[in-house]
């Protein structure tokens, strides 16, 4: 019997309560044995506790802990799944596909939009396919959710009520669970498998919007390391200096401060490119560094990590534009996903 590792961290799979009272982590185990019996039929399931949180308390510190545990266990098994909440998966995934380097075997993260306990929960069948993955997908950090294998750090949240509730906008999906389950082979570890758990936290993310007093990002200035800036469309932002709102003194009292200034765009599709509009080709002057198509999320833990490891500005650089877990489109972007990306199914009860 293959053996999986089955860790769970907390979120709405495992939580009790609803309406009138506020969903709350739960005696998970006991509700898996008995919901998702025939999980133990495909694996020989160990279960561990790593935590018991809704994942908005997820926090940096954790995620080290949960690499570090992940790269003791790993070896003893054929696969791990993680059992996360939905909110800050994306994040989790990230940190993860970034810290553990050389990827034996399949990392495996899942949630759901119910319960486990709940009539016409997605976490059964999310728990199946993630355990089926973990046994057969590619040997990197994925989410598995609604019937879907995507590349972690390419997800995002993009619903909070319906079942798909996420989807990977710049990166074809790694594994169909339909009738039949299918898997592309993924990335290819590169070297030995080994554990870069350090991060600095110490980062911010800005979303620039219409009306943004360029003083309040100035003011941070002082107290973090790394800038994402959050930009339009292909890295755009304000900087006639007529209208009042130019964060280009942004860009330049970062460098001078020796803060590296990461760009990605509110857009979900494709990424940005500072050569293409006056503002990103100033920001490029000002030392700005080109995020392409990575997700803001995996941009920001991307950047935490290079500030644990870096100390150049170049360094950083060179860190954030080359891909560590496939998170970034370097030169042709891979073909869109067929529309469309999934059906819609019945769940029955
Ligand atoms: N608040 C929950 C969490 O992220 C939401 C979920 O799991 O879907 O833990």
């Amino acid at each position: 019997m293959p053996k999986v590792l089955l860790l769970h961290t907390g979120g709405t799979l495992g939580m009790a309560g609803g309406r009138p009272s506020a969903l709350r982590p739960s005696a998970f185990f006991r509700t898996l044995k008995a919901r998702v019996p025939e999980l133990f039929d495909l694996a020989d399931i160990e279960l561990e506790l790593f935590s018991n949180l809704d994942s908005s308390e997820m926090q940096p510190e954790l995620w080290s802990g949960m690499a570090a545990h992940l790269y003791r266990r790993l070896p003893d098994f054929d696969g791990a799944v993680v059992t996360h909440g939905t909110d800050t998966l994306a994040f989790t995934a990230s940190a993860l596909s970034f810290m553990l380097r050389g990827l034996p075997r399949p990392v495996v993260l899942t949630g759901s939009q119910r319960p486990l306990g709940k009539i016409r929960t997605d976490a059964r069948l999310n728990l199946i396919d993630s355990v089926l993955s973990a046994l057969n997908g590619p040997r990197e950090v994925t989410i598995c959710f609604d019937s879907h294998l995507y590349r972690g750090n390419r997800t995002r949240k993009v619903k909070v009520a319906e079942y798909d509730a996420f989807e990977s906008p710049n990166f074809p999906v790694l594994g169909t669970l339909g009738v039949d389950a299918t898997f592309e082979p993924g990335l290819r570890p590169k070297g030995a498998f080994r554990l870069l758990e350090k991060l600095d936290p110490r980062v911010f993310l800005l979303k620039v919007y219409p009306g943004l007093d360029p003083a309040l990002p100035l003011a941070l200035l002082p107290h973090v390391r790394g800038l994402v800036l959050e930009a339009y469309g292909a890295g755009n932002f304000p900087i006639d200096p007529s209208l009042g709102r130019s964060l280009r003194p942004l860009f330049a009292q970062a460098r001078e401060r020796n803060i590296p200034v990461v760009v990605v765009s509110q857009a979900f599709r494709n990424g940005v490119d500072l050569t293409l509009y006056e503002s990103g080709v100033a920001a490029l002057e000002e030392g700005a560094i080109g995020g392409g198509d990575m997700t803001p999320s995996a941009a920001l833990v991307k950047l935490m990590q290079a500030l644990a490891y870096h100390s150049s500005l170049d360094a950083v650089r060179r860190f954030i534009q080359a891909p560590v877990a496939g998170e970034l489109t370097v030169g042709r972007p891979p073909a869109p996903p067929a529309a469309p990306q999934r059906r819609r199914k019945l769940h029955a009860r």
